[in-house]
């Protein structure tokens, strides 16, 4: 018994430092065996999607080769999880498996169960700042508006501090797939070219990001972040997303980065900065409360919402072919690298619910299936609180005016003119709205409405009056 293997079953973690799971394993002095399984069955429609496949393929090989170094190579398998790790503890002859949480209802669901009828002893540990279900209101009831939530998180004592990666670890062996028979990687076409130039997927790649954030961007993170021309926000929400890095991580190197410094003002902006990361902390709250928050409206009125159907306007807004610049260039950033700024995701969601009154559903399958940072909790809670459905969520009445929020917040066109070049030539004052430019001036921009760039597909006041008319049904 003494020296059967402990399992260490990665799932959203995929890191060696702070990893609870990994370090407990360690910690027995059993030979650790790392695994990951490829389960496309378990999350039914919420198997992952292109752009996560990429960046998993990219991450477990980072991943295994810092686990090879230290001496415990990771196994591959694929298959329904809790029927592979009943064969895997059978071939390895474990005497325990340990694994991090995750907190998306099928995954609760089969860790639940597993822990019940697994038979060898199994040890589950936390990586959020906090357990989401031990936080909770005075009355001892799930927390549906954030400020409260932030509040009590902040005030609850710090997350433990992050564990050491272990130096060395006596691995255990099991025969396994190989990576590339996986065949995650997009080939025909390959479309991912811009997500390599864009991101270094793995452990290494996410303390290099949050480093470079804390040194170059934090200072202006407060006042900038909102600009999508402009990165000063910290771009960790894929790292964080498959857990290369933890929360717990990012927290205590941004105060204590800022504390260091001495500077009040850092000190605000690491406070704002944090707070974003209590918004991901609040979602995976909902998300554990509420499980059906990815399909169904969270207020139940909005379960009469006159959604409209529009197979073609899904298509066009998709492709980033609206004819309003912003919410062009966001879904032209998303397929390009498969990120987009929040401001932008904002701008382009709201677009589809309201202007377009298509269901928030099919823009989170989308998102799903395109954001390399694609979480089920995150995702789920943001399209309902753009759509107005969700918890706390923007008021039915707050229309974005694609127009305004372009001129707002990418003044000088940066975003724009990078994502929708053939409307770079165009001044800064039609930037956003190319239809109210004399012809003379389309002319020598080289654009030609509905010919190189699409004229609006929908008319902006004729939509905000149809998506109040739509949204006095359910108010
Ligand atoms: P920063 O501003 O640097 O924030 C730091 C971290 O806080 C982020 O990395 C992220 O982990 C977290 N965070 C920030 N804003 C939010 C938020 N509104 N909700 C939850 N967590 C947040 N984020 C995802 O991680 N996955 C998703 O699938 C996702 N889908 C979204 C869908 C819509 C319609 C909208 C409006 C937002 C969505 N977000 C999602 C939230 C947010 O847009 C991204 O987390 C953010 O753009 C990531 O950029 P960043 O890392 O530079 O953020």
């Amino acid at each position: 018994m003494a020296d059967r293997p402990v399992i260490v079953w990665f799932r959203q973690d995929l890191r060696l430092s702070d990893n609870p799971a990994l370090a407990a394993a360690v910690a027995t002095g059993r030979p650790v065996l790392p695994l990951f399984i490829l389960d496309d069955e378990t999350p039914g429609r919420w198997a992952w999607g292109g752009a996560s496949r990429w960046w998993l393929h990219h991450s477990l090989a980072a991943l295994g080769a810092d686990l090879a170094k230290r001496g415990a190579p990771l196994t591959l398998r694929r298959g329904v999880a809790s029927d592979v790790l009943r064969d895997v503890i059978r071939e390895s002859a474990a005497g325990a498996v340990f694994w991090n949480r995750c907190y998306e209802p099928f995954a609760v669901a089969r860790d639940t169960a597993l822990k019940a009828d697994l038979g060898v002893d199994v040890q589950s540990f936390g990586t959020l700042l906090h357990e989401p279900a031990r936080l909770a209101t005075k009355a001892g009831t799930p927390f549906k508006v954030f400020t409260p939530f932030w509040t009590t998180l902040r005030n609850t004592a710090a997350p433990p501090p992050p564990l050491r990666a272990p130096s060395k670890i006596e691995g255990a062996r099991l025969s396994g797939d190989a990576l590339d028979d996986w065949a995650l990687l997009p080939t025909k076409p390959d479309w991912a070219g811009g997500l390599c130039a864009a991101w270094t997927p793995g452990e290494a790649g996410a303390k290099a990001r949050l480093l470079g954030f804390l040194d170059d961007d934090l200072g202006r993170y407060r006042q900038e972040r909102d600009q999508p021309g402009k990165p000063f926000s910290s771009r960790l929400s894929p790292h964080l997303h498959w857990g290369e890095i933890s929360a717990r991580q990012v927290w205590h190197a941004t105060l204590d980065h800022a504390r260091q410094a001495g500077d009040n003002n850092l000190e605000a902006d690491a406070w704002a900065f944090l707070r974003e990361i209590g918004w991901r902390e609040f979602c995976a709250h909902l998300l554990l409360h509420w499980p059906d928050l990815p399909e169904q409206p969270w207020r139940k009125n909005f379960e009469d919402f006159p959604w409209r159907e529009g197979k073609a306007e899904f298509a066009a807004w998709s492709r980033g072919e609206t004819g309003y610049p912003i919410v062009d260039a966001g879904m032209r950033e998303l397929w390009a690298t498969g990120t987009m700024h929040n401001r932008v995701r904002m701008v382009v969601a709201s677009f589809l619910v309201k202007h377009l009154l298509l269901p928030w559903q099919d823009g989170e399958a989308w998102f799903w299936d395109t954001l390399v940072d694609a979480d089920l909790a995150s995702n789920a809670g943001n399209w309902q609180w753009v759509a107005g459905s969700g918890a706390d969520a923007s008021p039915y009445f707050r229309i974005f005016n694609p127009v305004l929020q372009g001129e707002k917040f990418d003044a000088a066109g940066i975003y724009v003119r990078r994502w929708v070049p053939e409307i770079a030539g165009l001044p800064d004052k039609f930037l956003h709205h190319p239809w109210d430019a004399p012809d003379d001036v389309l002319a020598a921009a080289g654009v030609t409405l509905g010919g190189n760039y699409p004229a609006p597909m929908v008319d902006h006041a004729m939509a905000r009056q149809r998506a109040l008319a739509a949204y006095a049904v359910v108010k």
